[in-house]
């Protein structure tokens, strides 16, 4: 957002709700956006006929892709083959999703991928898949442009997650995303909200309301 000059050249190594990095800090990223063309994107879906469109849709668009039919399948591939994106639904054979995302994230070279949840599950499965570190989903039926723009953004760069608040920067640049995890794959800093809170905080204010937050009427 306009600072990414600034962003990349600086590196927290590492940041959490307690030993956060300090106000002000700018957010880091990793490493340079690389070339469509290189980015690998696993597809992990049991049902053919979605499994096929998806694949010639990223297809279509420049991506590589692999597919899975099943969560044990895919993080054998991804072993294998450490992709940039995991695209996963949740109604899976043998390991479902969440099985999945929990035995990813024992895995540090796996934790490190990011994962965009495809999914008709019920919110309350979805709020599962962000509380175990998916916190972008899109429901189905989804529309294919913003699969492609969601993708797009995912494999680009690393997504940002306040190092505080734990939330997740959703398409529209706003931290509306929840996540249960610190997540591997995203870059860490203060999001706004925070940021507010604690120059209140030291400024004295901290009695006054958050704009935007809600206010308890008495
Ligand atoms: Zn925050």
């Amino acid at each position: 957002m306009g600072q990414r000059g600034v962003t990349r050249s600086r590196f927290v190594t590492h940041s959490t709700r307690g030993g956060a990095p300090r106000p002000g800090r700018a957010w880091y990223g990793p490493s340079m956006p690389r070339p469509r063309a290189a980015r690998r994107v696993l597809i992990v879906e049991d049902d053919l006929a979605i499994r096929q469109m998806l694949e010639d849709v990223l297809g279509e668009h420049g991506f590589a892709v692999e597919t899975a039919g099943s969560g044990a399948t895919a993080l054998v591939r991804m072993r294998a083959n450490r992709p940039d994106l995991v695209l996963l639904d949740l109604m899976l054979p043998d390991m479902n999703g969440w099985a999945f995302l929990r035995a990813r994230e024992r895995e540090r070279e796996l934790a490190q991928v990011p994962v965009l949840v495809v999914s008709a599950a019920q919110p309350a499965g979805l709020g599962e898949a962000q509380e175990l570190g998916a916190p972008v989903i899109l429901t189905k039926p989804f529309d294919v442009d913003k699969l492609l723009a969601e993708v797009d953004r995912l494999c680009q760069q690393p997504v940002r997650q306040c190092a505080w608040c734990g939330r997740v920067m959703d398409e529209a640049g706003q931290f509306r995303l929840r996540s249960g995890r610190k997540l591997r794959w995203a870059s860490h800093g203060i999001c706004p909200t925070c940021k507010e809170a604690e120059r209140r905080e030291l400024t004295g204010e901290a009695t006054a309301p958050t704009p935007g937050r809600e206010t308890p009427t008495r």
